[in-house]
């Protein structure tokens, strides 16, 4: 199946006179007839369900569905796009190792590894993602563990050179995580170019409905983790906990990290997606496809209008000709980016709020990636402690509006941003 047929038919495949739609398994367990029956499960020798913060059916189906959209042999859920992060790179790094990743990520992943799992005694490198392979290549060290970057960043929507990010980790014997979430599968696929594991904020354009926090894991089943035994003990040497599973024998480089991830760490960690999110999710897969392609016209003729409008100083937007990352976009994401937008107004942090006050049509709101436009300042709302130096120097200038173009109508969409425009102009 190609891509939109898999957002719709993915995952489930019913049998004869079984639910069409995925059904909720809202139960925390599972019965077993024999105690050997359930036995056999803990020991991972059987398959099944016997709790559901480890595992769920309905949770299995939607994970199906998004590995069969990368391309990848497994995947998880997580409760958000945070957990799924942090089990990605907990999973094969632990105090005393280091990570390499681009520094233009989003900020809670930023924090979530230079001060959440600093102090759990992991170190990072950032680099800017436009880093040479000679720059990237001197930010190794020998306990270097992985390499982490996002395909479009947010919010600095720069494009992740993937191929060489991929290169340069593999050279090193490293896998390289990447964060799918402002792209998903329908526009770039990042194992085609040599990423070995994808994660998800399922929140933003999967769900796209604004209806459920989320994350996904999948793993492209490439990395060879028996090749490098030492570096990944987890993996390769056996679970003391598991009664001495060896995970990358046992399971293979189709199956170890995602029976790790769940094994150990949703284990002891939690964080599950509960089934009923899951399910809404996959409602929204169901038109991933079909909004993505509207989110990007959106986003493109949005960026097309600012940087021809006197009122704005300049516009960031990957698929505008002209971009720093236009040949990158082209590339990495021939069919389109996303639908965010970000723009800087001539008149500076007073022009932002009255052109984001004087929006009708578009919200204002901390959430991106939705079906209905909504827009953000940073300087006066999630950085409106910084002042101006601070900011610059944080990347989000005073002046900088972010707005995620939903999948209204273009010319409704058009039409609010140009009065908003001119009442900012009087302003
Ligand atoms: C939102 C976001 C996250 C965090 O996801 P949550 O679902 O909010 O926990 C991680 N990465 C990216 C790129 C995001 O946009």
């Amino acid at each position: 199946m190609k891509t939109n047929s898999i957002c719709v038919q993915g995952g489930y495949t019913p049998g004869n006179g079984e639910p069409r739609q995925i059904p909720i398994v809202q139960s925390t367990t599972f019965k077993y007839d024999t105690c050997e029956d359930m036995g056999a499960l803990f020991d991972l020798e059987a398959e099944g369900y016997f709790y559901s913060r480890l595992q769920n059916p309905t949770n299995d189906l939607v994970a199906a569905k998004i590995a069969q959209l990368e391309g990848g042999t497994a995947a998880m859920l997580t409760g958000s796009g945070q957990a799924a992060n942090f089990y990605a790179m907990f999973n094969i790094c632990g105090c005393g190792e280091h990570i390499v990743a681009s520094s233009s990520i989003y900020g809670g992943t930023y924090n979530l590894i230079s001060v959440t799992m600093k102090k759990m005694g992991i170190d990072v490198t950032f680099v800017s993602p436009d880093a040479t392979e000679e720059e990237l290549n001197a930010a190794f060290r020998e306990n270097t563990r992985l390499v982490f970057g996002e395909t479009i960043a947010n919010p600095a929507l720069t494009v992740l050179d993937i191929e060489k990010f991929a290169k340069c980790a593999h050279a090193h014997g490293v896998p390289l995580i990447v964060d799918n979430t402002f792209a998903t599968p329908v526009n770039c696929r990042p194992f085609e170019w040599g990423a070995d594991i994808v994660t998800h904020s399922t929140t933003k354009y999967m769900d796209g409905h604004g209806a459920a926090v989320g994350g996904a894991i999948v793993d492209s089943g490439n990395f060879d983790w028996m090749a490098y035994a030492d570096k990944y003990p987890g993996l390769c040497t056996p679970d003391e906990s598991y009664h001495g599973v060896t995970y990358a024998e046992r399971f293979g480089k189709g199956g170890a990290f995602i029976t790790k991830c769940t094994a150990q760490l949703m284990r002891d960690l939690g964080s599950v997606q509960s089934p009923q999110s899951a399910f809404l999710l996959n409602l929204g897969l169901e038109s991933l496809h079909v909004r993505m392609q509207r989110h990007c016209e959106n986003g493109l003729a949005v960026a097309e209008f600012l940087s021809g409008h006197p009122a704005v100083a300049y516009v960031n937007y990957c698929s505008l000709p002209g971009n720093k990352y236009y040949e990158l976009a082209k590339k990495y994401l021939p069919k389109g980016s996303c639908g965010v937008v970000s723009f800087g107004l001539k008149g500076g942090r007073k022009a932002a709020g009255v052109f984001m006050k004087s929006l009708k049509m578009a919200s204002i709101a901390t959430h991106v990636a939705d079906a209905r436009t909504c827009c953000l300042s940073p300087a006066i709302t999630t950085h409106r402690q910084m002042n101006d130096r601070q900011l610059l120097e944080a990347g989000v200038p005073a002046e900088l509006v972010r707005l995620s173009c939903g999948i209204e109508d273009k010319e409704d969409l058009l039409a609010d941003v140009a009065q908003a425009l001119e009442a900012a102009s009087q302003s």
